[in-house]
């Protein structure tokens, strides 16, 4: 997969291409990316590359200009381009998982009070926001994107089990995950993780999985499709947090 970023701070990006999991995509030439810096594209003799808004308003605004010819620098048939907004929908593993299939991104970071609409209304397929707030700037949100999705695709991670066991993949919570030693400062570990029988050991999990999707986003379940299996495991759940209010 392709990633070019568009931003006004490349340097931000320079610590991720040898980071963890994007680095070793990179290194294995699973990712290619790149960061465009927009003001390369300034024909301001001053570089200049935001202006007053029309209209008034406080801040400034990115002029079209330089981002239209940095978008036209990369674009090709299959380049998707996404712009990181606030105003965006919001994201998640599914999108995550949709956007792991494109050939091509273009992720355009805003800055000040974000860009021309011109630009979205025209040469920008999607907008996105990683969530309900407010950011200086596109490229904390950019890299959530490329971290997210790069370890989605295939080869990327070691197993595929790594992703489709975590949080989000099949719509619930992931459960508690504990490591040695078996004994910390009087706390145990769960007796049945040092059991051996794995298949109380994978009912223990969906149970855990569900109960943590059910104490802390509720709104997941309604829209997820349960087994019989995962029914009768909730329904205990509720019950024995029903005891316990
Ligand atoms: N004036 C804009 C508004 O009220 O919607 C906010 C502009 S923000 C200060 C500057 C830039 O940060 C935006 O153009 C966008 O690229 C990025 N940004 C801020 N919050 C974001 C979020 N939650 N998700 C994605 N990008 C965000």
């Amino acid at each position: 997969m392709k990633i070019d970023v568009l931003t006004l701070f490349p340097e931000i990006f320079e610590y991720i291409f040898g980071w963890s999991i994007i680095g070793r995509a990179i290194k294995d030439e699973i990712l290619d990316l790149d960061c465009i810096n927009i003001r390369d594209f300034s024909k301001d003799k001053h570089k200049r590359v935001d202006d007053y808004p029309f209209g008034g308003g406080p801040g400034m605004v990115m002029k079209p200009e330089p981002i239209y010819d940095s978008i036209q620098s990369i674009k090709k048939d299959n380049s998707k381009v996404i712009y990181l907004s606030p105003k965006g929908k919001v994201y998640n593993q599914k999108l995550a998982n949709r956007l792991s299939k494109e050939e091509h991104l273009i992720l355009l970071c805003g800055h000040y009070e974000g860009i021309d609409n011109r630009i979205i209304e025209n040469y920008v397929d999607e907008v996105i926001s990683i969530g309900d707030f407010v950011l200086t700037g596109g490229e904390i949100p950019a890299m959530v994107l490329i971290d997210s999705i790069v370890r989605l695709i295939p080869g990327v991670l070691s197993s595929e089990d790594s992703y489709m066991e975590e949080s989000h993949y099949d719509g619930l919570l992931e459960y508690p995950q504990y490591t040695r030693p078996r004994e910390f400062r009087g706390h145990l570990v769960p007796p049945i993780l040092l059991s051996g029988d794995h298949k109380k050991i994978e009912e223990w999990k969906k149970y855990e999985s569900l109960k943590n999707t059910y104490l802390n986003r509720k709104e997941l379940l309604e829209k997820r499709e349960m087994t019989t299996m995962e029914k009768e495991l909730l329904e205990k759940i509720i019950e024995s947090n029903n005891e316990k209010n």
